[in-house]
């Protein structure tokens, strides 16, 4: 890491892989438009072709079912919609049901009316509660359109593990579609479309280690999609128009090759630290709520909450020794914002929560000088007159 500051906000944004900053650098010289049908254009159709087969593989699909957009919020904007197409013929769709700790990107509901929006509760341990997404779908009313449901691979802020395949179950049995937000899933988990389950995937490169402002709605069929979001020259057969983000794309490419490779090995190295920091974190605070400890979650995040100090004060406290972490659902716009999925799984959001996530360049030393902060804040909170 960088200077003597220490990055432990991976899930916000990744470092940009060097592999990555390689491919766009070698892209943004490369002249020509890849709609073009010279010798120009055409070597840059390859090079979003080749790109799409990258990120297709990070996520066991077929190539010709990956539509490039300009990131995860477009992807969701881009299939959140009534207005689907099989084939030519229109396809309705009359309701979207959303859990309750989506993303903002997908909790806002994209295209649908706001009367045209339920959430699905999770338990307090975070997880989607299944008996109230069957209840939800059994009272669906069909004659409206099909229901579409919204369920996260992995959840941002605590890291938690959704069982989409048994959600996928569901959704088929009531003949609805399944879109899975799969960004923070990404190169953590491995992830197989097929396996999941899902009719839709969205992705988003900078959480991979590629460049921001690219990502990926990816399909399991290619004859199902939704009505376009942005319309002009037919760009991404006609999915998305605009001419692409050849530099994003090419270095979107490159991390998702990162990511493809041995999940398991990477990630179990990284759960190895973090498991290490809340071993010590607890060691140093045993009050300290450690949320979603209990369930199945990603080896990099945690999402803790030491009782009497409010999330924004432990922010600022981690920032000025150096340590970048986040708080609430601050990583959207700046301001930190009470944690919905706090709220959602039922603990009063007022004191709110802080979050660690790592990743590969995460170091021993990084996981020790991060464990002495904590006990430092911790310590601090409890001192007369400090308690924030
Ligand atoms: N979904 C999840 C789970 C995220 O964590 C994020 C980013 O914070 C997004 C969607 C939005 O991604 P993008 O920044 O590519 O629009």
């Amino acid at each position: 890491m960088s200077g003597s500051r220490i990055y432990m906000d991976w899930n916000a944004t990744a470092p940009l892989l060097p592999e990555a900053r390689e491919a766009c650098l070698s892209t943004l010289d490369l002249v020509g438009n890849p709609s073009s049908v010279h010798g120009e254009g055409r070597a840059l159709r390859t090079l979003i072709e080749n790109a799409r087969r990258d990120v297709a593989a990070l996520c066991g699909a077929k190539a010709a079912s990956v539509t490039f957009t300009s990131g995860a919020t477009e992807a969701a904007n881009l299939v959140l919609t009534p207005d689907f197409r099989m084939g030519r013929t229109p396809l309705k769709i009359g309701r979207l049901y959303a859990s309750s700790i989506e993303h903002p990107a997908v909790r806002e509901g994209g295209r649908f009316a706001r009367e045209a929006l339920s959430e699905i509760p999770v338990t307090s341990n975070g997880v989607v509660e299944i008996s109230a997404l069957q209840d939800l779908l059994a009272a669906h009313d069909r004659q409206l359109g099909l229901p579409m449901v919204a369920v996260m691979l992995v959840n941002n802020e605590t890291g938690i593990i959704q069982p989409v395949a048994e959600i996928a179950e569901i959704v088929r049995a009531h003949g609805g579609i399944l879109v899975v937000d799969a960004v923070q899933a990404a190169g953590r988990v491995p992830i197989s479309i097929e396996d999941l389950g899902c009719d839709f995937l969205i992705l988003s490169s900078h959480k991979i280690g590629g460049p921001k402002g690219v990502g990926a709605l990816v399909a399991r069929g290619e004859v199902m999609m939704p009505v376009p979001l942005i319309r002009g020259g037919g760009q991404e057969k006609g999915h998305r128009s605009g001419t692409e983000n050849t530099v994003a794309i090419a270095g979107f490419a490159a991390a998702a090759r990162k990511a493809s490779e041995g999940v398991g090995q990477r990630m179990s190295a990284i759960a190895a630290l973090r498991d290490r920091l809340e071993a010590e974190m607890l060691a140093a605070a045993h009050d300290v709520v450690i949320h979603g400890r209990d369930v199945s979650r990603v080896g990099n995040t945690i999402f803790f909450t030491l009782p009497g100090l409010k999330a924004e004060t432990g922010q600022i406290a981690f920032d000025l020794e150096g340590v970048a972490l986040s708080a609430g659902s601050a990583c959207s716009s700046g301001k930190v914002g009470q944690s919905h999925v706090l709220t959602a799984m039922g603990y009063d959001p007022r004191q709110g929560a802080l979050r660690i996530s790592i990743g590969e360049a995460t170091t021993q030393a990084d996981i020790e000088r991060c464990a002495a902060v904590f006990a430092k804040v911790a310590a601090r909170r409890r001192a007369p007159g400090q308690a924030a």
